[in-house]
């Protein structure tokens, strides 16, 4: 992990959640509340679910949403702004999930339009992106995921001051299978290489987060690699056992003292 960089344990919820569910969020936010890690913890939910997941969390972690629109408002019906994110105690936002790119057509520079809307707001994002199988098969993700960073981020990133990439292959996502710890480092290294060609100074302290299959099992490893800053968790942060497994995975000299 970056020695310079806070770490960041953000959650995914996708599309899981309903009321009976939040109790998770309170759980999740007591522990961080007994035990702080030393890390930034976010936890992204379903837009019906953001105005009482905020509320509940208290400010002990940070709620936000899963996506958002590029326009602040307008005849867009079904869509939600960042605007909005914020407005129902959201502090974050995840732009360019896979999920969206592959079921919703979003492209690169949509992508970038909406993290530059997210920061408007005052928004942090987390801006996802990773290859396929087949482009990690023909020996393509170094190549595709150094064009979706320079695609799918705003030109002025360098003023963002708080964005986060989430690096996430589409065959980690739910599937169990985790790349190799070589693997994930030798992205990482090729992304920070690629944000600071973009972003100079401002890109060597950008979060760069592992997504994919990250449980209790395997985030030690992850978190332990060079220049990953963190994880981004579906599956595993449904559950207040194990998101709180996760966040016993950040090194204990960083817990901060009970
Ligand atoms: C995700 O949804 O971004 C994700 C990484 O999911 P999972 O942890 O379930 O693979």
């Amino acid at each position: 992990m970056s020695t310079t960089v806070r770490p960041l344990i953000a959650g995914n919820w996708k599309m899981h959640g309903l009321s009976a569910e939040l109790h998770e969020i309170g759980a999740i936010a007591a522990s961080v509340h007994a035990r702080p890690p030393a890390a930034d913890v976010l936890i992204c939910v379903p837009a019906t679910l953001l105005s009482r997941a905020a509320q509940i969390a208290a400010g002990r972690i940070a709620i936000g949403g899963e996506d958002c629109h590029a326009e602040v408002s307008g005849a867009f019906t079904g869509d939600v702004s960042a605007d909005m994110l914020k407005d129902a105690g959201a502090a974050a936002v995840i732009v360019g999930h896979s999920e969206r790119r592959l079921h919703h057509g979003e492209t690169g520079p949509m992508v970038a339009a909406k993290a530059k809307a997210a920061w408007r707001s005052g928004l942090s994002t987390i801006v996802c992106i990773g290859e396929s199988e087949v482009q990690r098969r023909r020996g393509d993700a170094l190549a595709v995921c150094g064009d979706q960073i320079a695609d799918s981020l705003p030109q002025d990133l360098a003023r963002s001051g708080t964005a986060a990439i989430a690096y996430e292959p589409l065959w980690a996502i739910g599937s169990g299978h985790v790349p190799t710890a070589d693997q994930i480092a030798e992205m990482h290294r090729h992304l920070r290489t690629c944000l600071v060609a973009l972003a100079g100074a401002a890109g060597a302290s950008i979060r760069i987060l592992y997504g994919g299959s990250v449980t209790a099992d395997n985030a030690d490893e992850v978190l332990g690699l060079p220049d990953v800053g963190g994880v981004l968790i579906g599956g595993a942060s449904l559950l207040a056992v194990d998101f709180d497994a996760v966040l016993r995975c950040v090194p204990e000299a960083l817990f901060a003292p009970a």
